[in-house]
């Protein structure tokens, strides 16, 4: 157990001796368990013992102690004023937090201040704006089983974003949570947690959330008819729990309910499906199928970059989302990804997108005056979660009528729009002419922070509060006129009328006048010059003033409460506002990236039976390495059914994996509906996409880079078809030169003879070349380099045919790799070319091949690596040699690392 977590032991031991404030705290460890406890004491969130020990190392703050009559607490806080940081860091640091705050004024009561927690924390949850990346969802997972089959739910609390869909196979399970990349995943007792992701967290949750029945009474609380909105009880009892987990952990922060919620009380009030805990902006729930959308798992959206820079220091621009986002706003930049991580399948659904980027792409001014306008509009979605959550306050209403305001002169913008796609955008561009109004009406221009002291409500808006305002108004007029008159009345012209907090108004005379002071005026206070008076008709007014100005500022607060629960009530309409601005926004970015990047419509094909695919691209550009570099050599694609699977050569660096993930990626942008970086193209939708890329991209905990590779290729030949696009990169590196080359022969068969989808192979192993010559719909390709002066040129130009050789040793030297090294490999190739090695196997392979032998076989691995030396070899140098992990070492590593091992053997 996390000692940061639970009751702390040290109180544990003597729970009944500890003083009341301590054993508050023991009790909200022992039932928040799984959180680390935020306690307010004053100003600050204190944490005592083994929590205040981890939270002073993990956030930097000071740690110190708190002594009583039982004993020393360590003891460390957070300044409540800008806590949100610090909770920051917790829950990056893989923790959950329950912050307990004091519910009861410590006046109020003469014993210890009560406390509750008024919200527990988790990644998965968040709906703090600060907490959260503004164009990116933020979802939380449920997975529950019924039988066979796996129910996912997803939800993004902050927005009302709510996905479900089901498989019987884990690893669809799997893939669908890459592709949604939850914080969170909450699992029942009969779910397993292993279609979870390491960087997402597990939080099991209360058994009875997941019943079947409890469940459908859950979802029947926020839709109509769930049954028929989900297809399987796994998927019911997925996201009932989903909603009952995300009522509990935000149900405690209702304004009203603050402080009477007992954490009890709020699990049974989520069970007993209380109305009160239920999230009003959770209003539509989308189910899907996998299938429904080109599929991608976790292996596809990393290589192919999606989301993720490959390299870990790459640059967060060098990924595809990076490349199309020119959204102006937050809820475009979510649609956006939303779109990537979904991409469509059927032409007709594609080609909308494409017409509606089409014309937003030629039409120059209106998407440059759309893209401004859009600027303007603040994040809808998570405005009228905080409105529907009782948590906006009054800028919230100001910023939504901002926004509102805005939409006349978008639809505006839209007036000629032709095609279908932008003229229903228009449609749903509700103005909600009535929610601005009642916002413009009801609340001032530029209301304060705070909604419970008044200043927010307009003049004229509430006839009651307008009297009360008017009371306080005169009283304040009665008591500015006073000095005046009373200077007039006494005689005493440096009469002052006052006011401070403790003795509110007074009328301040000098010592020197004293005399003067008339019989009604009574002492209040005595001052070293002067003393202060009042009189009843003073105290009257005051109380009347202060009276009226108090129950003005509560009126306001209740009107305020009124008018943002009657915004509530239109949820839907400006969730359906903010799906048309979002939808409208992506498009525009699409436009512009095509504008801007010179991308062309690409030509969608029906998918006719089930032939195959054709892949058409003329003169295509790799979106991401085309930014990042000063020129890029476009290069053509053709596959089709009879040309279906290319194995492509060329030496190290001269452009191959580049190409495959360029077409790749073509193909992904077509779906997304996006316009693609080519000539021009003609495409068949693809189904799925694998990747088998880079040995050494993929390092997974404790497994050998052989194995992930191995596993990577059994999915890939389990689970393609004729609809897929596969990319093969190096494949069989990480074994023996003879066992590799087997490897990947028996692939490329299986795939052309068995499969049928869609490939493109790029390998080192040259005697694939003369198998494709065999294989009827198999061709070769190759990038082709020149040797110039013993300096290689690379043309990253794509041709028919097989490469001639590797240019390994040429590559190395380009590198700057030493002459000596250099020298010594070119007569190791040479020497092995007269081995029955073949002859256009790259150096690294060589190594690859005594490695491989090594590794499975010391003696053998030795002798090996005495022929190719020609000598004996000490056995030191042998043991390093067995030891080097050749697929995790880039071609220059490998040679430096060559260098001093050679060294080590002339000393
Ligand atoms: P390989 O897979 O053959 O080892 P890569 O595809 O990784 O080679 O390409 C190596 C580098 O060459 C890339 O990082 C990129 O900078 C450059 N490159 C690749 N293709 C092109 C191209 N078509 N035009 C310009 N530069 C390219």
């Amino acid at each position: 157990m996390d000692p940061a977590l639970g009751p702390p032991e040290q109180m544990a031991e003597k729970r009944d001796e500890l003083t009341p404030m301590m054993a508050q705290y023991h009790d909200l460890c022992a039932r928040y368990d799984d959180a680390i406890v935020l306690f307010q004491v004053g100003d600050f969130y204190e944490t005592f013992c083994g929590a205040a020990e981890r939270t002073a190392r993990l956030l930097e703050i000071a740690l110190t102690s708190r002594e009583d009559s039982t004993g020393e607490y360590p003891m460390a806080g957070i300044p409540i004023d800008n806590a949100e940081s610090y909770i920051e860091e917790l829950l990056e640091a893989g923790y959950r937090v329950a912050v307990a705050d004091q519910v009861e004024e410590p006046g109020e009561t003469s014993g210890v201040v009560e406390r509750a927690v008024t919200r527990v924390i988790t990644p998965g949850t968040l709906t703090e704006d600060e907490l959260l990346s503004s164009d990116d969802n933020n979802f939380v997972a449920a997975i529950a089983r019924e039988g066979e089959r796996l129910g996912l739910g997803l939800l993004d609390v902050s927005t009302g974003d709510f996905y479900a869909t089901s498989a019987t196979a884990p690893e669809s399970i799997a893939d669908e949570v890459s592709r949604f990349d939850p914080s969170e995943a909450v699992v029942g007792p009969d779910a397993p947690a292993d279609p979870v992701p390491d960087d997402c967290m597990v939080t099991p949750f209360d058994a009875r959330a997941f019943d079947r029945e409890r469940a459908a009474d859950k979802l029947a609380a926020y839709f109509r008819n769930p049954d028929a909105l989900l297809a399987a009880d796994a998927e019911i009892r997925a996201c009932g729990a989903l909603l009952a987990y995300a009522e509990y952990v935000r149900g405690g922060e209702h304004e009203g309910e603050r402080g009477d919620v007992d954490d009890e009380e709020r699990v049974e009030a989520v069970f007993e499906g209380d109305a009160e805990q239920r999230l009003e902006y959770i209003t539509q729930l989308t189910r899907y199928d996998p299938r429904e959308y080109l599929l991608l798992d976790a292996v596809a959206l990393r290589s192919l970059e999606l989301f993720e820079p490959r390299t870990v220091h790459g640059r967060d621009d060098a990924t595809l989302v990076g490349v199309l986002d020119e959204t102006a706003s937050a809820l475009g930049g979510r649609k956006l990804r939303d779109w990537i991580r979904r991409p469509l399948l059927e032409p007709a659904r594609i080609e909308a997108r494409h017409d509606a980027v089409a014309e937003l792409k030629s039409a120059v001014r209106t998407r440059e005056r759309l893209h401004d306008r859009l600027r303007e509009v603040y994040d809808l979605e998570r405005l009228i979660g905080r409105i529907s959550r009782e948590r906006a306050n009054a800028r919230d209403l100001r910023s939504l009528r901002d926004t509102l305001a805005v939409v006349p002169q978008i639809r505006e913008q839209l007036a000629d729009a032709d095609c279908e796609r932008l003229r229903s955008l228009r449609e749903n561009l509700d103005p909600l002419a009535d929610v601005r109004e009642l916002i413009e009406d009801a609340v001032v221009a530029e209301p304060p922070i705070e909604i419970t002291e008044g200043g927010i409500i307009a003049e004229g808006y509430d006839d009651d509060l307008d009297d009360l305002r008017g009371t306080a108004r005169d009283g304040k007029q009665w008591i500015d006129d006073l000095e005046e008159r009373e200077r007039e009345r006494t005689g005493i012209d440096s009469l002052k009328v006052g006011h401070n907090s403790v003795h509110g108004y007074y009328i301040e005379v000098t010592n020197p006048n004293l005399d003067s002071v008339p019989e009604n005026y009574q002492r209040r206070q005595t001052l070293k010059n002067s003393e202060r008076f009042v009189t009843p008709k003073l105290k009257e007014r005051e109380d009347e003033i202060v009276g009226a100005q108090q129950r003005a500022d509560e009126r306001e607060y209740e009107l305020f409460c009124e008018v943002r629960s009657e915004i509530a009530a239109e949820v839907e309409r400006v969730q359906g506002l903010a799906e048309a601005i979002a939808a409208l926004d992506a498009l525009i970015s699409l436009a512009t990236v095509a504008a801007q990047y010179d991308y062309c419509r690409p030509e969608m094909l029906e998918r006719d039976g089930r032939d195959g695919l054709e892949i058409d691209v003329e003169g295509g550009r790799h979106p991401v390495v085309e930014r990042t570099q000063e020129s890029f050599v476009p290069n053509d694609a053709r596959l089709t059914n009879d040309r279906r699977l290319a194995v492509i050569t060329g030496p190290n660096m001269s452009g191959k994996s580049t190409y495959m993930r360029q077409v790749a990626q073509i193909v992904l942008l077509a779906q997304v509906g996006s316009f693609v970086p080519a000539r021009a193209a003609r495409l068949t939708p693809v189904d799925r996409i694998f990747t088998r890329v880079g040995a050494s991209d993929d390092i997974a905990g404790g497994r050998s880079t052989f194995m992930v590779e191995m596993d990577e290729l059994a999915t890939i030949l389990r689970e393609a078809d004729e609809r897929s696009l596969v990319l093969l990169d190096e494949v069989g590196r990480g074994t023996s030169t003879a066992d590799g080359m087997a490897i990947a022969q028996a692939i490329t068969e299986h795939l052309h003879d068995r499969v049928g989808a869609t490939t493109l192979f790029a390998t080192h192993h040259h005697p694939l070349t003369e198998l494709a010559d065999e294989l009827g719909a198999a061709f070769t390709l190759h990038f082709e380099v020149d040797e110039d002066d013993g300096e290689v040129v690379f043309h990253h130009e794509i041709a028919p045919g097989a490469a001639t050789g590797s240019y390994g040793v040429e590559v190395a030297t380009a590198a700057g790799v030493p002459e000596t090294v250099v020298e010594r490999s070119r007569e190791l190739v040479s020497e092995a070319a007269g081995d029955d090695v073949d002859d256009g196997e790259s150096i690294e392979e060589r190594e690859d091949a005594i490695d491989g032998d090594a590794s499975a076989e010391p003696t053998a691995g030795a002798a090996a690596a005495a022929t190719a030396d020609g000598g004996d070899i000490p056995t030191d140098i042998a043991t390093e040699l067995r030891a080097l992990d050749l697929a995790h070492l880039t071609p220059v590593e490998a040679l430096t690392e060559l260098d001093r091992l050679k060294r080590l053997l002339e000393e």
